[in-house]
């Protein structure tokens, strides 16, 4: 392609509102440009990159024997009623309406819409299993679009659902989609760990994250020094047996503590550790009033909360609703003579306090002297907080360290979760009607472009891989005014192109400097610069990622090309 003929509007400055290095460079090497809050348009070269990763994504989904299709973004709501959807989704959902009332969704994901179009089509467990794909626009109307593509609310994700009579064969499945993805990512050339996740607003059970490592990532991954264990924080188990204490519980006392509000305060108020604190939170789960304790050197992990609770939603509870419920202020309450009824539950390393302290239900009082078991119960102990750097791996093995993870894929075994409320059934073999059991696997496909561009860049520009690089060689003529630069340019431009090379050619006339600040921006793989030793038939050649230069002489370029290319796909 010639430069001049395409599209590339290069800045010289950092545009003020970009944060990360990705959607500064996909703004300043003109691969994208931002329309409006979360919603981008592709330029030619990131319609390049986009191209590049969907084809990858593709080639591992057949290969997999997911087929491909095309599924409506325009939703009707009926459909997302039928599983609640509708209700629960809340604001993320765009909605709509026709001009006659009627009300639509644009899908933010499309379980709804499969299943509806296969419950009239698959009757019976003998066209099963079945795995469909598709790459499409997403819409979700995020609190916080940021990080250009990395969090849009328009955006590209590849979705796959599967549809099986057993839980075997979805399971057989769900291995086939984790090696695909584990072949999608380590193409890409992507530093990523697989890791045990939550399933959010899907739904479902046994469920992975696949997770570019990035100082940017949103999600914070807990993995064994030892082993591979990984899983989002979120998940992670806490996986202890703790020792209880063998101290004699003494008289509980009540203490004045003015002004002492956080868990660190009263703990140096005290003279002790916060791990001899008991810290009391108030959460609603569904409608209900829950309270959850944990030691004043751990959090509470409200993914946790929820399914100890086997609530839907849980939140905290406001201060006002927690003035209203235990009659102080947050930073005074404690399990010690609460209102009667209302449910206690805590964390596994409560157990471990004996003669603690914690708040008195009473503006600026605490206790001294509590013990669990003593002074308050507690209805249920469960592993109800974040696990923390150093702990033990959960699976035996190791000590816990963090890292920070870009989400790019994720793969659920929802079960039944939609084809119950969509009543989407198939004849077993016994002929007994049974809902179809399902997964789903989704990759977000633009994100992925963003975090490539995360991972491949350097001070000056992109250092793309040659797999997702828009073009692979980019050939400049110091100065198209000079006819041999010219037409020697021109001529390998042809023979590149004849050897089915992806070329682009910088045929604008130029100052030298402009052309290589915005080759180094572009960041394609090679830079083949055509100059004064044109004459000669000596090219001087860049390898951007690495920035080592070399002489090739034209008639070795081939060949020295093939050795290239063939050692970094
Ligand atoms: P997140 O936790 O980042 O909000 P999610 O769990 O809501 O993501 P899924 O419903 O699992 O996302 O969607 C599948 C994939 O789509 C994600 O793994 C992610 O790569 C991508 N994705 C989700 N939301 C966005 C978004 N707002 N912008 C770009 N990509 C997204
Ligand atoms: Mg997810």
């Amino acid at each position: 392609m010639k430069q001049s003929a395409t599209f590339i509007p290069t800045l010289r400055e950092t545009p003020a509102d970009a944060e990360v290095r990705s959607h500064q460079l996909l703004l300043r090497a003109g691969f994208i440009r931002q329309n409006t809050s979360g919603i981008y348009s592709f330029l030619p070269l990131g319609k390049r990159v986009l191209d590049k990763v969907e084809t990858i994504i593709r080639e591992e989904m057949e290969a997999a024997n997911s087929v491909e299709v095309f599924l409506p973004a325009m939703q009707q709501a009926e459909l997302w009623q039928e599983t609640g959807r509708w209700y629960s989704y809340g604001d993320e959902l765009m909605r709509l309406k026709d001009r006659n009332g009627r009300e639509f969704a644009l899908g933010a994901t499309h379980e709804e819409v499969i299943t509806d179009l296969l419950r009239d089509e698959v009757k019976s467990y003998k066209k099963l299993p079945l795995n469909l794909f598709q790459i499409q626009s997403k819409f979700r109307d995020e609190k916080r679009p940021r990080f250009g593509l990395l969090r849009g609310r328009e955006f590209l994700m590849k979705d796959a659902y599967s549809f099986h009579a057993t839980t075997e064969s979805l399971d057989e499945t769900y291995n086939v989609m984790m090696q695909a993805y584990t072949n999608i990512f380590s193409r890409l050339g992507l530093d990523f760990r697989m890791v045990i996740a939550d399933s959010g607003a899907i739904g479902g059970k046994d469920n992975h994250e696949f997770m570019v490592l990035s100082e940017i990532g949103e999600d914070t991954i807990a993995y064994s020094d030892s082993s591979s264990y990984a899983a989002n924080i979120e998940m992670a188990q806490v996986n202890i047996e703790y020792e209880l204490p063998t101290e004699t519980p003494e008289e509980i006392e009540k203490v004045a503590t003015p002004d002492q509000k956080t868990i660190a305060q009263v703990a140096e108020f005290f003279r002790t550790g916060t791990e001899n604190c008991i810290k009391t939170l108030v959460f609603k789960a569904d409608d209900e009033f829950v309270i959850v304790l944990s030691r004043g050197d751990h959090d509470i992990n409200d993914v946790k909360v929820k399914h100890a609770t086997d609530a839907k939603v849980v939140e905290m509870a406001t201060p006002e609703e927690v003035k209203q419920l235990i009659g102080c202020e947050i930073g005074s309450i404690g399990p010690v003579a609460l209102p009667d009824g209302i449910r206690v539950i805590a964390d596994n390393a409560v157990k471990t306090i004996a003669n603690g302290i914690a708040g008195a239900n009473e503006e600026g009082q605490h206790f001294k002297n509590v013990t669990p078991g003593q002074d308050f119960d507690v209805e249920k102990y469960a592993d109800l907080r974040f696990i923390k750097e150093g702990d033990p791996s959960p699976d035996g093995q190791g000590t816990i360290k963090f890292a920070e993870g870009i989400e790019v894929g994720h793969i659920f075994k929802l079960g039944t979760r939609y084809s119950e409320d969509m009543k989407a059934t198939i004849l077993n073999d016994q002929g007994r009607a049974v809902p179809y059991i399902m997964g789903c696997y989704g990759i977000g496909v633009s994100r992925v472009v963003a975090a490539v561009a995360e991972q491949f860049n350097d001070e000056n520009g992109f250092t793309w891989p040659p797999v997702a690089a828009p073009y692979d060689i980019h050939v400049v003529p110091v100065n198209v005014k000079d006819d041999v630069q010219r037409e020697t340019a021109e001529e390998i431009y042809k023979l590149l192109k004849s050897n089915r090379y992806q070329v682009l050619i910088d045929d604008r006339n130029e100052r030298a400097g402009v052309k290589f600040t915005d080759a180094d921006l572009i960041g394609l793989p090679v830079r083949l610069t055509v100059g004064k030793k044109a004459a000669e038939g000596i090219l001087e050649v860049k390898i951007r990622s690495t920035g080592e230069t070399f002489e090739w002489k034209q008639e070795e370029l081939l060949d020295q090309l093939q050795d290239f290319f063939q050692k970094r796909s």
